[in-house]
């Protein structure tokens, strides 16, 4: 990219700055290791141009201004150019996040289409409320638009990071300084070329590729966004809400890591929930954020869950994201390989056994990762207590219901988990017990665009998704006056 004129054009978008100082970074092809494009670096100058052409829009433009109605129409018309560049979108991200192409392009990119169409069918409904007050005042609360939004997104799911963050920021009638990731950049800049050509106007949507230390602390610091929603790592997360606190106050929302107990009763269907269990950890490489990487099972059930473990995993194909018989990809750089890698040695040297995998592939190029199960973990392990983010499971036996509500809370994250069981007591006293900001009782990974997500405890706070979600870019004005003569004047 960044060659041509088209290419040029799509990098141009919104903030044409970064190329005409000519800084660029290299984004890779973690299946291959080598180099994928060269992107714009933008810094803290780009951000303030950026910054600049969005409180621009926002104090002067059409976009805040718009009947609501308006807004719906051109949000679904990006929706509808999404589902139209499925197989561009899906490839971009395969090539950049090694996302699986057959889910990309089958569910993952139309699911960023399905969450701008959500938040475009809001964009005509948001309004405040009259008020009952105790004197003789009427009062009515205005619902206005926060104002200039700084969005900074991680690699994991490029492409559903940008659709949750700027669907319901542009509904509510913000405008927006995206920063994607800089390990996958290039999603990001196609859908600003789409949103353009569905009739956003122009700075709007300003994406300031770079990276998180330089782009992502001037936005973090920035004396003139409004509001940051970020989803990224804890440690990033602090970060940002200290730089928001020493410069204006903004509000922030945060979506942060996790470490989910995925918990399985002695009563299941072993046939099923082994496949399931297998997914919310391994999905994407294990690079979700709500991945099932602690998996709780019932002491009962402990060793034919291994042995048909043992059975679901002849069958994962680890390889080439975009072969539609793989289950698993690369992870998305060397950094996080490398990372994941440390853990599986950590995890090994901390006495818990090694039940499959704990290699990379050394018959290949790119960042694969063979899937790895480790057993007799115990709670204070690293392996338990980290975040890896990558293809690790640890397998954990319990007696009581008692007992894994105890231990699925001993963590400092808090963001979803699974509860499998038929036993209704148990579902919903498990599900009530668990502190985490999401709950699948015998199913896992079940998002929907009404469904809010994001974290109790250190998992961040503020949601992704669902009317919550908009409720972020939104705020309240009071106006009251005397109903009769005003005793003030
Ligand atoms: P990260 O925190 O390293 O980076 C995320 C983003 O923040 C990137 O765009 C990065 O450039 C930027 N950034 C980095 N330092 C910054 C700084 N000082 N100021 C401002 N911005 C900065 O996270 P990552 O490694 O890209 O993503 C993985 C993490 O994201 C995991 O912890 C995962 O759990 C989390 N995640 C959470 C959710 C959720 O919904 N809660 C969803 C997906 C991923």
């Amino acid at each position: 990219m960044g060659e041509n004129e088209d290419d040029k054009h799509v990098l141009d978008h919104g903030l044409g700055s970064t190329i005409r100082k000519g800084k660029t970074f290299e984004t890779i092809d973690p299946r291959t290791e080598e180099v994928l494009a060269r992107v714009a670096e933008g810094d803290k100058e780009d951000v303030d141009l950026a910054v600049k052409a969005a409180r621009h829009a926002f104090d002067n433009g059409p976009w805040p201004r718009l009947p609501g109605v308006e807004r719906r129409r051109i949000l679904l018309k990006f929706a509808d150019l999404i589902d139209e560049n499925v197989e561009e979108l899906a490839a971009i991200d395969t090539l950049d996040a090694g996302n699986l192409y057959a889910f990309a392009k089958g569910q993952y990119i139309h699911g960023a289409a399905s969450a701008i169409r959500f938040y475009a069918g809001a964009a005509d409904k948001i309004h405040g409320e009259t008020l009952k007050m105790a004197r003789e005042l009427q009062g009515y609360t205005l619902i206005e638009p926060v104002g200039v939004a700084g969005l900074i997104t991680p690699w994991n799911f490029p492409s559903t990071m940008f659709a949750l963050k700027v669907g319901p920021a542009l509904a509510a009638g913000c405008t927006v300084v995206v920063k994607p990731a800089e390990q996958t950049p290039l999603s990001a800049l196609y859908f600003a070329h789409l949103a353009k050509k569905a009739g956003v106007p122009d700075g709007v949507i300003n994406v300031v590729t770079g990276y998180g230390a330089t782009a992502g602390a001037a936005i973090s610091s920035h004396m003139d966004i409004d509001m940051i929603s970020f989803t990224g790592s804890t440690v990033t997360g602090h970060r940002i809400m200290q730089a928001a606190a020493t410069s204006n106050l903004k509000s922030v929302c945060l979506e942060l890591g996790g470490k989910s107990p995925f918990i399985i009763f002695k009563d299941v269907d072993l046939e099923k929930i082994v496949p399931l269990a297998l997914l919310g950890c391994l999905y994407n490489q294990g690079q979700i954020c709500v991945a099932g990487s602690r998996v709780f099972v019932q002491e009962e059930i402990y060793d034919e869950f291994l042995v048909k473990l043992e059975e679901q995993l002849k069958k994962w194909v680890v390889g080439d994201p975009f072969d539609s018989n793989v289950h698993q990809g690369p992870q998305v750089d060397k950094k996080q390989y490398d990372k994941v890698l440390s853990y599986i040695e950590l995890g090994k040297k901390q006495g818990a056994t090694l039940f499959s995998g704990g290699k990379a592939f050394s018959d290949r190029k790119g960042y694969y990762i063979e899937p790895t199960i480790f057993t007799d973990v115990k709670d204070d392990m690293a392996i338990a207590t980290d975040e890896i983010f990558g293809p690790v499971m640890s397998v954990m036996k319990f007696k009581t219901v008692e007992e894994v509500i105890k231990r699925a809370n001993c963590t400092k994250y808090g963001l979803a988990a699974g509860v499998m069981t038929n036993d209704l007591n148990i579902a919903n006293t498990v599900s009530r017990s668990i502190k985490a900001g999401t709950i699948w009782i015998n199913c896992y990974f079940a998002f929907d665009d009404d469904l809010p997500v994001g974290g109790y405890k250190m998992s961040g706070f503020g949601k992704d998704m669902g009317m919550d979600a908009l409720q972020k870019y939104l705020k309240t004005k009071s106006v009251a006056t005397p109903i009769y003569n005003s005793p003030w004047l």
